[in-house]
């Protein structure tokens, strides 16, 4: 149905339309002229042909003046029998009185001798002037003339009679109407060869537009492969060499943007920084691969939604403000599980006439380097509140001194000895600190060698046995070790590797109530070597076991505190035992104790080669 209305909108069908109008309106007005003119022409002739011939006129107008009627009107009848004038089917004359002198019809031979009354003849007879009539009768059309007989040889005005003669046109009519069926036919077939012809003209005229068509309509879907045939010089000709050009220029500029398209994406997808563009209204419309990856936790779908949206940013911005540079916007995205601070700056992508066509958003992950802004923040507020607490301590006993405790003989050593303590403890809290930081810049020397574990833990464990021994003052408890058979061996610093062993020990003392048993083992598992301290203490609470390494971290503040201690041991621990290629932690229940555990890459080796005797 559509392809039907198709083809009655096409050219091709309103050129053969017009061709076949303009032929149908030029035959009919040629044809009806034509007719026309044959009718005149048939009718011309016809009416020459119906003329009585000079010498029948000359011998009728002697007869009637004639006086001898009866013998004139036998002359008449004859002659009117010869008259031999075709298509004439009466011929009658009538004298100058009126009377019908003959006719040429035989079966009405008995009008003659009567009174004319037809009022045409009478005129004639009356004024002498022909006259030419078409009558029809009885469904047949006729042409009359009745012609004055004047008397040339006496005088000439004088009417002497008149002759009526009646033709049948039927004849003439018939010819005309047989030539116009034939011209109508052949009307009717010079329209219908005309329009044939006309569909095959107008077919050329129409099929190079046809795949004109077809080709750009190929190039607005992107194919560039057809050509368009040229079939001659003239417009459709050019038209067509036209749209083959545009074809190629299309393709080349395309392929120009495709190639500058793709190098923006590789620059995009090779950027360190996360890229991401919008339209006008803010809907993003490119996205770079380091972009999806630093939101792929913010937002599954990046590409066709609102900026605002993507960036978590409806609450704090409107597309305006971003749009009048909102400066770098800190974005934080950071989940319990996952820390995530993205630093973003926005610019515009303008037209030349400053038209708005979007925005452009740049960011990176800072979360690293706002983890170590924190961390330095939290270290100097660390710092200084750790030093503030014994300074301020020190400064009051000095006081109290100055103020004359100093002759006190009793209170002058406490206080003296006080201030020793705690400036004790502020260098030893500052050289853990420098410790620390050598082991930060990695300026800290380890003096490395290949050490019998087994030995080296024993000798530790064993000065701790010695100290419950000599010291009453110390609290009281028992080692038990459960020790592996076979000598371990690891390469470390032995003095390092003390500290770390000594710190965990202090602080199962520490930590633990008077009496307790500390458990220390030594095994090995898969090449590796396994040590854990083990105490019967306060333990750790479960959220704090994440944090026990950190640096002045502790779970009680001001009972660390009042134990000396000042929450770096294990943090310096962890620094030494991950150096050896190790790894330290800790697993604890609060209230039953805790267990540290310390891994050492094992180093297999012939222990006689190396066994001196010595630990
Ligand atoms: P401190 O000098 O305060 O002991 P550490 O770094 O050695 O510093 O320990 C950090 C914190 O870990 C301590 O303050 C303490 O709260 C906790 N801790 C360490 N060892 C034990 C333990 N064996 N039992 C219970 N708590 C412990």
């Amino acid at each position: 149905m559509e392809k039907k209305w198709k083809f009655f909108k096409s050219i091709h069908f309103k050129i053969a339309l017009v061709f076949a109008l303009i032929l149908l309106l030029t035959l009919e007005t040629v044809g009806a002229l034509f007719v026309r003119q044959l009718e005149y022409q048939n009718l011309n002739t016809f009416k020459d042909s119906i003329q009585l011939k000079p010498y029948v006129e000359t011998s009728l107008k002697k007869q009637l003046t004639d006086k001898d009627q009866v013998k004139a009107n036998k002359q008449i009848k004859t002659l009117l029998q010869d008259a031999d004038i075709s298509n004439a089917d009466q011929i009658t004359v009538v004298d100058a009185h009126d009377n019908i002198r003959g006719t040429s019809q035989s079966s009405n031979q008995s009008v003659v001798g009567q009174k004319n009354t037809d009022s045409d003849i009478k005129s004639t007879l009356y004024n002498g002037k022909t006259i030419q009539k078409n009558t029809s009768a009885n469904d047949s059309r006729y042409y009359t003339i009745i012609t004055p007989l004047l008397d040339n040889e006496k005088n000439q005005n004088r009417i002497i009679g008149a002759v009526y003669i009646r033709a049948n046109l039927g004849q003439v009519y018939r010819n005309i109407n047989n030539v116009t069926t034939i011209y109508l036919f052949a009307a009717f077939l010079s329209i219908l060869v005309g329009l044939l012809i006309t569909m095959i003209v107008s077919r050329a005229i129409t099929k190079p537009i046809e795949e004109l068509k077809r080709q750009t309509e190929q190039i607005a879907r992107g194919n560039y492969s057809g050509h368009v045939q040229v079939y001659g010089h003239d417009e459709l000709g050019q038209l067509a060499h036209a749209v083959n050009n545009l074809s190629v220029q299309v393709e080349e500029s395309q392929e120009l943007t495709e190639s500058e398209r793709r190098r923006l994406d590789s620059v995009l997808d090779n950027m360190t920084d996360g890229v991401i563009a919008t339209d006008r209204r803010g809907v993003v419309s490119i996205v770079n691969d380091e972009a999806l990856d630093l939101l792929s936790d913010v937002k599954e779908e990046v590409v066709g939604q609102p900026i605002l949206d993507v960036l978590k940013l409806q609450e704090k911005y409107t597309l305006k403000d971003l749009i009048d540079d909102p400066g770098q916007v800190l974005l934080d995205f950071s989940t319990p599980e996952h820390k995530l601070i993205l630093s973003t700056h926005f610019s515009l992508i303008q037209r030349k006439s400053g038209f708005i066509n979007g925005i452009v958003c740049v960011f990176h992950d800072v979360t690293a380097q706002q983890k170590i802004n924190e961390d330095r923040r939290q270290f100097v507020s660390n710092v200084s509140h750790e030093l503030r607490t014994p300074l301020t301590s020190v400064h009051s006993y000095i006081e109290a001194l100055l103020d004359g405790a100093w002759e006190d003989k009793e209170l002058a050593p406490k206080f003296l000895h006080v201030t020793q303590d705690e400036t004790n403890r502020m260098i030893r809290m500052i050289n853990d600190l420098l410790t620390l930081s050598r082991m930060d810049s990695g300026t800290q020397k380890y003096e490395t060698e290949l050490v019998n574990i087994n030995r080296l833990f024993n000798y530790i464990l064993d000065r701790f046995d010695m100290i419950v021994k000599t010291d009453d003052n110390k609290k009281h408890y028992k080692i038990k070790r459960d020790f592996i058979k076979q000598d371990l061996w690891s390469e470390i610093d032995t003095d390092r590797f003390t500290q770390v062993v000594d710190n965990i020990m202090n602080n199962a003392v520490k930590y633990s109530p008077d009496g307790g048993t500390i458990t220390a083992r030594l095994l090995e598992n898969n090449d590796k070597i396994i040590m854990s301290i083990s105490d019967e203490g306060l333990g750790i609470p479960r959220p704090a076991l994440k944090h026990i390494f950190d640096r002045f971290y502790r779970v009680d503040k001001a009972r660390s505190r009042a134990q000396g201690g000042s929450g770096l041991g294990l943090a310096i621990s962890k620094e030494i035992i991950e150096n050896f290629g190790g790894n330290i932690y800790v697993r604890s229940t609060e209230g039953q104790g805790s267990t540290f555990y310390i891994t050492l890459p094992y180093e297999s080796v012939e222990e006689d080669l190396w066994d001196d005797g010595k630990a």
